[in-house]
Formats: structure tokens, sequence, C-alpha cells
């Protein structure tokens, strides 16, 4: 069940080579690749892929509507965009993080315009944020036993905006950790030494950020908060209150009783739908680019809104 001008392409439309690039879910066929792509990440931010690389395999896999969301910067958007040509349409997208009661909270834009001073602002605003989170990581990272992960961040994350995957690899490389899942169990996730979220910008400030911006207000991805059903209402009310537009229905490869239960939500409090992959990188484990859960019938998506 599919929503209306929501379409699939099923197996069957790739080629021999794409059953062999392709990533593994690709081979479930509850998993089909989409026209949109609604949420995506460069190397501008902690994503794998430069921009231009990000929408050359959009295109290879049919996708004709991309939104890039990199965290807090819209650096990669021209490159997005000249690469695109006229085969693929880019919506300027940013995925801000907030603080919403104590919790972390990630709201996508969707069709800012990147050249307002509001948004110009605002992104630098949250780069100083990023850099002093940063640096209090490596702190905190030196305080239980790790030294050097300053150096290893800025190394790593070049001229992207230093997040906590920056961490992770620094982590990983140097031994003290197996893998990214364990660099976030053990040192970063949340309650973990590197968890500071003290120094994002309120909800509502973000949502007026996106707003002033011409864009559409995205709460993204609301099962990853590990909030309660009483709570995450509670974060809708107030997202709802403040001028918030969509919600993230579906992100990546989500459990059907999640999105049952954001449908439920989204209808609940009259909120536009949207869905993405959240694709960081290629390889076993990641969430694949164009490959998400299905969009329940029913839902009003974003995209009939973008103008
Ligand atoms: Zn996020
Ligand atoms: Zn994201």
């Amino acid at each position: 069940m599919i929503a209306q001008g929501f379409q699939s392409k099923l197996p069957t439309f790739y080629t021999l080579w794409d059953y062999f690039t392709l990533d593994p879910p690709f081979f479930n066929f509850r998993e089909c690749v989409y026209l949109y792509d609604l949420h995506t990440h460069s190397a501008c931010s902690d994503g794998e892929l430069s921009p231009s690389a990000l929408v050359d395999l959009a295109k290879s896999r049919g996708i004709t509507t991309l939104a890039l969301t990199d965290h807090d910067t819209v650096a990669g958007l021209i490159e997005a965009q000249r690469a695109a040509g006229d085969d693929l349409r880019i919506i300027q997208g940013i995925e801000f993080s907030s603080l919403w009661n104590g919790h972390g909270i990630h709201i996508v834009g969707l069709q800012i315009d990147m050249a307002s001073p509001v948004l110009q602002a605002a992104v630098a605003q949250q780069q100083q944020s990023r850099f002093e989170r940063a640096r209090a990581i490596a702190q905190r990272l030196e305080k239980v036993g790790i030294q050097g992960a300053w150096e290893g961040v800025q190394y790593y994350a070049k001229d992207a905006v230093i997040g906590r995957p920056h961490f992770a690899q620094y982590l990983v490389d140097t031994g003290y950790v197996n893998s990214f899942a364990q660099a976030f169990k053990r040192y970063l996730g949340t309650g973990k030494p590197g968890d500071i979220k003290q120094c994002w910008s309120n909800i509502e400030t973000v949502v007026q950020w996106i707003r002033s911006s011409g864009g559409i207000a995205v709460l993204a991805h609301p099962d990853k908060y590990g909030m309660t059903h009483t709570k995450l209402y509670h974060l809708l009310e107030d997202f709802v209150a403040i001028g918030g537009h969509a919600l993230e229905v579906v992100s990546g490869q989500q459990d059907s009783r999640v999105t049952d239960k954001l449908y439920r939500a989204a209808k609940d409090f009259s909120l536009l739908a949207s869905c993405g992959s959240d694709f960081h990188a290629l390889g076993q484990g990641r969430q694949p680019l164009g490959q998400y859960s299905p969009m329940p019938e029913g839902c009003q998506p974003v995209w009939e809104y973008f103008s």
C-alpha cells in the first residue's frame, strides 16, 4: 500500500550491474527504491560521499527528487544542484540540531532559501556551537583516558562540520573500540561522556529559522529519541504550537509498527508526512539511499507542498 503519487521501482527495473552494486536490503522486495529521498547526508557533514557523488548515486537508482539535508550546513547544496542538472530535482535542505526539554531533537528544513540572511546567521551560530561541543567532547574523552581526539576529529572532518561520527571514526581507528556501534555505546551515545547537547538552540528558535527562510519544518526520525508515547505526543504538541509542518513518518527501513504509530501521530496532529533514508554511507548495516519502508496510504505527503 503506497500513497498516491508515490511510486516504487521494483527490482526487475534494474540491470545485472545494479544487483552487484546495490546494498543487500535491495533483495528484500518490501524495500523498494523510491522516487523521493528527502533526508540524506554528504561529506559536507558526516556523510561519506561528496554532494556530486551522492547525486550520481541517486540518478543511478532512479530517484527523481533528492533533498540534501546535511547537519547544520548548506555547504553542499550548490555542488549538488550543479551535478543534478535537469535529470534530478534537488530540494535545498538542512538538518538542524535542537534542544527540547533536555532532549536533542533533529529538525529537517526542506525547500529553505539558502541565501536567506536568517538561515546564514543560523548556520554560523550552529557551526560555532558544533565547534564548542566538539571541544567539550574531546575534553570529556580525555578525562576518561582517550588522548588526541581533538586533533583526530579535525583530521577526519577536514572542512566539514565536526560531528560525533568523526569521534567514532577516531575511536575505531585508534583501537579504543571495535566498531561505530561500540563507540556510541561506550563513549558517544545518550548518557555517555561524549553526549553533550546543551549547546543547541531551542526547538522554537530552530523552527523559526526554517520558517523565516521559507522552508518546511520536519521533525526528523521521531522513533530515534527513545520517547514514550506520552512524551512524543507532548513534543508534537509543542512542535505544532511553534509552527512545525511535518513529521518524518518513515525514516529508513523501520519496523511497520513504528510506521503505524507515526502515521497515527501525523493524523492526530494534522502534520504532513515526510520520508527519507537518512543516508550517510554505503555498506553493510547502513541505510541505503532511496530505500526505506513504504509510506502508509492516507498520509498527506510533504512533497505536494513543494513549490
Ligand atoms: Zn538526525
Ligand atoms: Zn540525518
